[in-house]
């Protein structure tokens, strides 16, 4: 957080005498940009959350909303992110930065093209995905303009003065606060993917696009692609677009009960995940950490078995359309915003559940195992 972010903290009659002084330099800049990211040519499902978001502050602001992309030329990976992300999700225009220079991501020519692109055009909001490459651009291209940047956040809005009200997760995620930029512009915040839901694509998508040019050297740039390797792992996790995700707790026991939860996310076409004293013992990796400091998910499907439902798992979780919850103790807080609980072990639950949907038996086999 910066120290103008730290300030902006101070009660409303502060932040309302604290807003006139928006120095002279800040004072025409409009506009909402959504950065585009784009992982291997592929538009990151995050970019088109967060245009769902920048449309509807845009829309409160009465300002235009534009997407930025940046790439290599003449690659299918730019043309896309324009005409399937941008535009097909209601920005009314694209800054297109293309240069050899940026065909891998690298942290020093895409601040060079983020930081000379706001400061020709002057946006007054700038939404990244806290994906590693959003955070990693986020912070250098805030630190270089000296601006503020609010991360990690679960909600944004327009105050009545048109500042944007970034609200996240605080004291553990035991409290939520709201964040002002006052002094400085833009407005940058980051938000993890999929806590925002997904907006509907526009009919019959236009825009227009503004080409910027990178003043670079490849000299000037101190890391170097010498090749790329896929981690190859076909257990990396993708909980938080995972339409089933089974999830575990320390109620599972011990670590061979893990299998448990991947037997059940695969018959039901799923992934798995796990509460974070699970990764604390080191029993899952923390990719599949699910909560305030591991992956948002919004999954059609959550079976949480021996999870509590501590505060900060429950913010992790509470989009989900439907939360099946598997405890021993009736009294467990996951059953205040679960909508089906389950009072049962979920040793011996999460196998007969397998069962059931891998022989297709009837739902009434499980009631033996329920409490
Ligand atoms: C700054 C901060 C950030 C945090 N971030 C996260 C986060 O991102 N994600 C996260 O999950 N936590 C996070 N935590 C930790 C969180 O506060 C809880 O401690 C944690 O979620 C508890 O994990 P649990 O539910 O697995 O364990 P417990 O709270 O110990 O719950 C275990 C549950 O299992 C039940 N149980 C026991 N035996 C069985 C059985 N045989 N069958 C079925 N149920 C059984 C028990 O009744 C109990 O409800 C964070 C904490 C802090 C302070």
């Amino acid at each position: 957080m910066s120290t103008e972010n730290r300030e902006a903290c101070s009660p409303p009659s502060g932040r309302a005498a604290m807003k006139k002084e928006l120095p002279k330099q800040f004072q025409d800049y409009r506009n909402v940009w959504v950065f585009i990211e784009l992982e291997h040519g592929q538009v990151h499902p995050v970019s088109i959350e967060l245009l769902g978001e920048g449309r509807k502050l845009a829309d409160k602001l009465g300002v235009h909303l534009a997407g930025v992309v940046i790439g290599p030329p003449g690659g299918q990976g730019t043309a896309n992110a324009i005409a399937d992300a941008a535009f097909a999700y209601g920005a009314d225009l694209s800054y297109l930065v293309e240069s050899p220079l940026l065909a891998h991501y690298r942290n020093e020519p895409f601040t060079k093209a983020l930081t000379d692109l706001v400061s020709a055009n002057k946006p007054e909001i700038l939404l990244l995905g806290a994906t590693t490459l959003g955070r990693d651009l986020a912070g250098s291209v805030a630190t270089t303009l000296k601006t503020g940047l609010t991360a990690d956040c679960t909600e944004l809005n327009v105050d009545s003065d048109g500042s944007l009200a970034a609200t996240r997760p605080t004291f553990g995620g035991s409290l939520l606060c709201t964040i002002y930029t006052l002094k400085c512009r833009p407005q940058m915040a980051t938000v993890r993917p999929s806590v925002m839901a997904m907006p509907q694509r526009v009919n019959k998508p236009t825009g227009s696009i503004i080409r910027h040019e990178l003043k670079m050297l490849e000299e000037e740039i101190a890391t170097k692609v010498l090749a790329f390797f896929s981690d190859g792992d076909s257990n990396t996790a993708n909980l938080a677009y995972a339409d089933v995700v089974v999830a575990g707790g320390l109620g599972l026991g011990a670590v061979q009960n893990l299998q448990l939860l991947k037997d059940l996310a695969r018959t039901l076409g799923g992934d798995f995940g796990c509460s974070r004293p699970l990764v604390q013992k080191g029993w899952m990796p923390v990719d599949r950490q699910i909560g305030q400091t591991g992956n948002t998910i919004r999954p059609k499907l959550y079976i949480a078995a021996g999870i509590s439902g501590a505060v900060q798992h429950r913010v992790g979780v509470e989009g989900s359309d439907l939360i099946v919850a598997i405890n021993t103790d009736p009294n467990a807080p996951i059953f205040d915003f679960a909508h089906l609980g389950v009072v049962a072990d979920a040793i011996s639950f999460l196998p007969a559940l397998t069962e059931v949907f891998t022989k297709r038996l009837e739902p009434r086999n499980l009631e033996k195992f329920v409490q």
